[in-house]
């Protein structure tokens, strides 16, 4: 998830039902849950499977078909939690045994078709094809790979089914290519117990090996002194991958340059000036494959502000921008933890996003439909209202100000006045910000998620809503730290 300046035309809002619902799948069952903790070593071979498809569509139909199945290096993950509990993600995949039906294997995830779906020209009926990748523990028996979405109304239906018995010629047994060189910046312990963090660069040409490398340690640095990463350091390894690109820097279709990289990343997706990500997944996943790797982030050797990040997919940021250290934690935040982002002024290329009425899946913006169950209700203190007041008008008089401002920087001006905007927007908003009477209180605050009205968040400010401040709120950090668990518990 990420804004862009140039919002693409408005075409009919697309209809959120697929036209390939077979079924309505429950989510996992108790009993489910109890078998995840049967033996690792009876069900698995302890080795990496990764299924490789295409998904394609448009904003009321999708489509499914087979890339390959690819057998990787040792399963980085978990082997006691199994059955994903946290019910994040607009997408479930689901690996269960293909004679008895038992779960074996769950993730929630999001993709880029998935954001794609949302955006105007696939409301207008335009097909598009995306590259996808599910990594799974390698399993010793035929097996049955479900791909679930999630309606309006928050369940999962099955969209694709897919048979696999892994003992047949079907998966690509091959050695992994060796491309590049792969370090360990720290292990702290096995990788079955740890969230294995991947950094990889784009648009670094060889002479640029080392400045890839204080890149790697200047971000993950920043990363590490944030909390809840950093009380959580320990859970933690570190790896970085580099691999040389022909020209040094990425794509930047609006200002015409056109580089050759490794990884095929560009500014410009879905026509969003700042939004970068990269259409060659399957390079990146061959290329990932070489490290044992949990989640995985990419940094582009640019000065532009830019980046993205998607749920259980991977995360870019730039290296060189100003605000570098924060582009990076804040896409992390998307790709590792699912969190949405709270700020809502920014022009973004979605059409409901969340749509209308329904409750979003991220665990840090609310429609607020039940106050009562607010899901982060655990950390709001009793006689907080809610919703939370806050002064909306005067922060978004601001932020129309700078928004102008920003559209004509983006448009003809340079980085470094777009960096110069940022330093002054912050100089404002933060003391602004600072003195709400609930600036300290977890509440529900109205705009969020990209929408002024109707979504809120849960608190005045956070690193998923401006660049001001240094930490994540407290629903946020609850979240991550969720996430670390389901890695390393
Ligand atoms: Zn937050």
């Amino acid at each position: 998830m990420f804004s862009c300046f140039a919002s693409s035309v408005r075409p009919p809002r697309g209809i959120m039902a697929t036209l390939l619902i077979l079924a309505t799948i429950p989510a996992a069952s108790a009993n489910e849950r109890t078998a995840s903790t049967l033996d690792f070593d009876e069900r698995f071979t302890g080795r990496s499977l990764r299924w490789d498809y295409f998904h394609s569509g448009t904003a009321g139909e999708e489509r499914f078909s087979l890339d390959r199945f690819r057998l990787e290096g040792a399963w980085p993950g978990s082997r006691h939690r199994l059955i994903d509990d946290t019910n994040l993600g607009k997408y479930l995949f689901e690996m269960r045994d293909a004679e008895s039906g038992s779960l074996l294997y769950s993730r929630g995830f999001a993709s880029i078709f998935g954001e794609w779906k949302t955006t105007g020209e696939a409301g207008k009926g335009r097909w598009r094809t995306f590259h996808e990748s599910q990594r799974m523990p390698e399993p010793k028996v035929p097996v049955r790979l479900l791909l679930l979405e999630r309606n309006a109304e928050g369940h999962f239906r099955k969209i694709h089914e897919e048979s696999l018995d892994p003992a047949s010629r079907f998966v690509d047994r091959s050695a992994l290519p060796r491309v590049g060189s792969v370090r360990e910046i720290f292990v702290h312990g096995p990788s079955a117990a740890k969230v294995d963090l991947l950094v990889i660069g784009d648009g670094y040409s060889a002479g640029d090996r080392y400045k890839f490398h204080r890149d790697v340690r200047r971000l993950t640095s920043a990363l590490f002194e944030t909390e809840p990463f950093r009380r959580r350091k320990n859970d933690f390894n570190l790896r970085m991958i580099f691999v040389p690109s022909y020209d040094s820097g990425i794509s930047d279709p609006r200002r015409g340059e056109w580089k050759s990289t490794a990884l095929g990343l560009s500014f410009n997706a879905f026509d969003s000036d700042r939004y970068v990500l990269t259409y060659e997944n399957a390079d990146l996943r061959e290329i990932a494959a070489q490290a044992s790797y949990d989640t995985l982030m990419v940094i582009f050797n640019n000065r532009k502000y830019g980046g993205g990040g998607i749920f259980n997919l991977w995360a870019t940021s730039s290296a060189d921008t100003e605000p570098a250290a924060y582009v990076f934690i804040h896409e992390f935040g998307h790709s590792f933890a699912g969190l949405a982002d709270e700020y809502y002024s920014s022009q973004v290329a979605y059409e409901d996003f969340t749509p209308k009425g329904s409750e979003p899946w991220e665990p840090n913006i609310t429609a607020l439909l039940e106050p009562d169950e607010l899901k982060w209700k655990d950390l709001v203190a009793e006689n907080t209202p809610l919703p939370t007041p806050w002064d909306q008008a005067a922060f978004d008089e601001i932020s129309r100000r700078y928004q102008q401002e920003r559209k004509k920087i983006a448009a003809s001006g340079s980085d470094e006045e777009m960096e110069a905007l940022f330093r002054k927007v912050k100089a404002v908003t933060a003391p602004l910000l600072d003195k709400e009477t609930y600036a300290e209180t977890i509440g529900a605050f109205e705009g969020a998620g990209y929408q002024a009205k109707g979504l809120y968040r849960p608190a005045v400010d956070c690193i998923m809503f401006t660049r001001n401040p240094t930490h994540f709120c407290p629903v946020c950090s609850a979240a991550i730290e969720k996430v670390i668990d389901l890695y390393t518990r």
